[in-house]
């Protein structure tokens, strides 16, 4: 297969795409960065790894680093993270409060914001500043880290995630203090990569959990990306993509092929529902043009 060429023709289709779409607004650092902007990344599970156009500039992976944190919360809890958080697509707002009223504190799974506080919740009961030492082990790469200007404007206007953790407290469903979870929250959808760092980091879930996870943890993983990964679109993502993926309001986007690659795209411009335009074309062209997919 000849990934390079496949990833430069991909980078000349989807230019009609590239600076369409809404850039996230909420917080400055990500209203500023410049909307055309593409880059893409793909790492075979060999170790051969391929780049076009901005994969190697560093941007704001927000909610990707959410599967981060499920697969820590897997390493240290076992499958008892999943007494305290479901597994269903929510078919709700990533950060919907009115579902977590009704399912009494029980977030429907690990990658909505709520599931997010509860899994920082049960990594934050074996110790302060887990997740970052343990992205850094998955990446191999001791430079990965927060963006503190991103981080201060998360906590700067997290109001909607600051009630969720009191909603989550007030159903017994968080064990530390709110403060605390919410403090490793902002900081978790600070995390700066870029799509080549983001492509060998997740190359464990492709890998079959290699030093990562165990084999059992990435496939369940995977299934949770393939399910709830990329917000209120997973029917579509399965449908025109075929891998499990996660996808984060920085434009970013993380498919897995179990067995064969991991590819990350950046582009910051969103579709309505949240997950890069032109990333999500450029996923689709991927298996479209190398006919690999897990369907
Ligand atoms: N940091 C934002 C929030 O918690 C968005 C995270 C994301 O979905 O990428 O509301």
């Amino acid at each position: 297969m000849d990934y390079a060429l496949i990833l430069t023709q991909i980078a000349a289709e989807v230019q009609p795409l590239v600076g369409k779409g809404r850039v996230a607004e909420y917080i400055p650092p990500l209203a500023s960065v410049r909307a055309d902007r593409f880059g893409m990344a793909l790492r075979t599970v060999d170790g051969a790894q391929y780049a076009t156009g901005d994969a190697d500039e560093r941007f704001s992976i927000q909610s990707i680093a959410k599967v981060f944190a499920l697969t820590l919360a897997m390493r240290l809890e076992g499958d008892g993270i999943w007494n305290r958080v479901g597994r269903e697509p929510s078919g709700s707002a990533f950060n919907s409060l009115v579902q977590l009223e009704v399912e009494r504190g029980i977030p429907r799974n690990p990658f909505i914001n709520a599931g997010a506080l509860v899994v920082l919740d049960a990594i934050l009961n074996h110790g302060d500043d887990l997740l970052l030492p343990f992205i850094r082990e998955a990446a191999g790469n001791e430079s990965i880290s927060y963006d503190l200007e991103v981080a201060e404007g998360e906590r700067r206007t997290g109001h909607r995630n600051r009630a969720m953790a009191h909603f989550l407290k007030s159903f017994g469903n968080l064990q530390n203090d709110a403060g605390r979870v919410l403090d490793a929250y902002f900081r978790l959808c600070s995390i700066a990569m870029s799509c080549s760092e983001l492509a060998r980091a997740f190359s464990y879930l492709a890998g079959g959990g290699g030093s990562i996870a165990t084999a059992r943890q990435a496939k369940r993983v995977n299934a949770v990306m393939l399910t709830c990964g990329v917000y209120d679109e997973a029917g579509d993502y399965a449908y025109r993509v075929g891998l499990p993926a996660k996808s984060g309001v920085g434009g970013g986007v993380v498919a897995v092929m179990p067995g064969k690659f991991t590819a990350a795209v950046w582009s910051p411009g969103l579709s309505e529902k949240g997950n890069s335009l032109a990333g999500t074309m450029a996923l689709e062209l991927l298996t479209t043009k190398t006919a690999i997919s897990i369907f």
